[in-house]
């Protein structure tokens, strides 16, 4: 067992539920697989190869993201509204929620444990350009950092600039290339 508190309180809570006949293991087993393993982050993954790809999908997805995704019918909920920002030479973008852990689980599954932190959630707001150095990601000064803050009506994803050395290869293969945290706006790729 977890000695986490919001883990034991998960804990306790499933289990009552279970005990009451109201939930199974199985359903809750089921609710994991499936954002570990069949949502995210390979549905936001695969959004950003296309994009790089393909101009016209790209302009769809940074003027309508929610209708892109419910298009290709990407389960899990928490896109009422989903806005994809794009990383360019002039801007970097990094996404929070300061009011709680609002996430785009559709398309990047399940938060991060930092992405809940408070720490993080205060931080990056007041000075973003530090918390992301501390990802590893240095921003130049000449580049501007934008915060998107999340709620429960709008979720926010990245889409991070390619590499100039990565060759336009099939989406699948640049797929693979993506990761979490460059669509979350804390790395580049
Ligand atoms: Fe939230």
């Amino acid at each position: 067992m977890s000695e986490n508190p919001a883990a034991l309180r998960a804990e306790a809570l499933e289990s009552l539920l279970i005990e009451r006949g109201l939930l199974t293991t199985e359903a809750v087993d089921e609710i994991i697989v499936r954002y570990n393993e069949r949502v995210g982050p390979m549905n936001g993954a695969n959004l950003v190869a296309r994009a790089w790809t393909d101009p016209e999908f790209k302009a769809r997805l940074l003027s309508d993201a929610t209708a892109v995704v419910n298009e290709l019918g990407f389960e899990g909920g928490q896109v009422d509204k989903l806005v994809v920002v794009e990383n360019t030479a002039e801007v970097h973008n990094v996404v929070v929620c300061t009011l709680c852990s609002c996430y785009p689980w559709a398309v990047l599954g399940l938060p991060p444990k930092w992405y809940k932190d408070p720490a993080y959630r205060s931080r990056v707001v007041r000075e973003p350009r530090a918390v992301l150095a501390e990802f590893g990601t240095e921003v130049p000064a000449e580049k501007a950092v934008r915060v998107w803050d999340s709620s429960a009506e709008v979720r926010y994803m990245v889409l991070p600039e390619m590499p100039r050395d990565w060759a336009l290869e099939d989406t699948d293969t640049l797929a693979g290339g993506v990761s979490r945290d460059s669509m979350i706006g804390v790395t580049v790729l």
